[in-house]
């Protein structure tokens, strides 16, 4: 393991699309590896993944490697973990970095343990110190903190989504694609995905919307999800978010949960509404460009991590707010 070299990001697409992670981690991992003076390769698992070497060049990588047959078509941990061992082996990476994303949550730590490694998970910043891995993560539900590195070769880490800064793509960029065949072993594999439901989603995603307007218990019920919420989030082409008691309550699906245990957004303008602002929900919007909070309590923590706020009913504040936006919107 000592003469590891470089770091490997392990890449993800959709519909031979890359995903916007794997270009964040990508910008990321293009200045740790310029640190280190050592390549950065990316290997994407999948099916039909088409232009997605090129477009991993042009976001940073120095050599893609494909793995691309149709077993690998939806992610199961046993093909997967197959394709990552044989590319440890045969690249023997210094660092790895997947995405803090449902593969990379379930890759990592399995990979990990088989490598008798360690992985930290969820990170923040990652950085170069003395040669090695440096991982920032929260710790203590978000209250706090800590930087982690290890001994272990390779070192292993998942970086959260919009924790990166893409690269500008550049097509232009040299860089090498290849393919990454790997004989999966069908004795190995204990699990296959039978089905897969797309989430329906009215609209823009909240991980990808510019404005979010979330809602928290305080909005005391479903309703004012689909009324006054929706009615902002229309006027400022954005998306309705929720705190966890509404996903809870079965007010709005859990698929708009921000938080810990949620979704992890990081639009230009986030507005809470009825939301106290708990360290779990916080952990999912503090990448927040500008938080603007609505609350009727004066001492809600929200306040400390909002540039605007307003102390108030929603049942007052939104309507007069929703109208003087559409007022200067249109
Ligand atoms: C392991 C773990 C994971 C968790 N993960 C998440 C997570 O991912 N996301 C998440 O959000 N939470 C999460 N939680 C829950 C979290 O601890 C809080 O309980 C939750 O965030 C509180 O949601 P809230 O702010 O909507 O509700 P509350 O804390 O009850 O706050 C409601 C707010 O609404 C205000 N309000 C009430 N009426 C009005 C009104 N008419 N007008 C204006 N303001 C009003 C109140 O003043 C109050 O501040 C997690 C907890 C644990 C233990």
């Amino acid at each position: 393991m000592a003469d590891n070299k470089g770091i490997l990001v392990v890449g993800e697409a959709a519909e031979g699309k890359l995903l916007p992670i794997t270009a964040e981690i990508l910008g990321a991992a293009r200045k740790l590896a310029d640190e280190l003076k050592e390549p950065l390769n990316c290997i994407i698992i999948g099916a039909g993944l088409g232009d997605t070497g090129k477009a991993a060049v042009a976001a940073g990588a120095d050599k893609v490697f494909l793995a691309d047959d149709a077993q690998l078509k939806d992610y199961e941990n046993s093909t997967y973990m197959q394709v990552m061992e044989k590319a440890v082996a045969e690249l023997a990476p210094k660092v790895i970095i997947m995405g803090q994303t449902a593969n990379g949550r379930d890759l990592a730590p399995r990979l990990a343990f088989k490598l008798g490694v360690s992985a930290v998970m969820d990170c923040l910043e990652l950085a170069i110190d003395g040669g090695k891995l440096q991982c920032t993560r929260p710790v203590y539900g978000g209250n706090a903190k800590a930087i982690f590195t290890s001994e272990a070769v390779p070192q292993i880490a998942t970086l959260r989504v919009k924790a990166g800064t893409p690269l500008v793509p550049d097509a232009g960029r040299a860089g090498e694609v290849a393919a990454f065949a790997v004989a999966l072993d069908a004795s190995r594999i204990k699990a296959k995905v039978l089905e897969t439901i797309k989430e329906e989603v009215a609209g823009v995603k909240i991980e990808d919307a510019a404005s979010v307007i979330g809602g928290g218990r305080g909005m005391g019920g479903p309703e004012p999800f689909t009324k006054e919420l929706a009615d902002l989030a229309k006027i400022l082409k954005g998306a309705v978010g929720a705190s966890r008691p509404p996903c809870d309550n079965k007010w709005v699906p859990d698929s708009i949960q921000i938080g810990l245990t949620g979704k992890i957004i990081a639009p230009e303008l986030y507005i809470a509404v009825g939301i106290s602002g708990s360290s779990q929900h916080m952990s999912g919007c503090s990448g927040a460009k500008c938080i603007v909070a609505i609350n009727k309590d004066p001492e809600a923590n929200i306040f400390k991590e909002a540039r605007f706020g307003v102390v108030g009913d929603w049942k007052v504040v939104l309507p007069a707010f929703t109208a003087k936006v559409k007022e200067l919107v249109s």
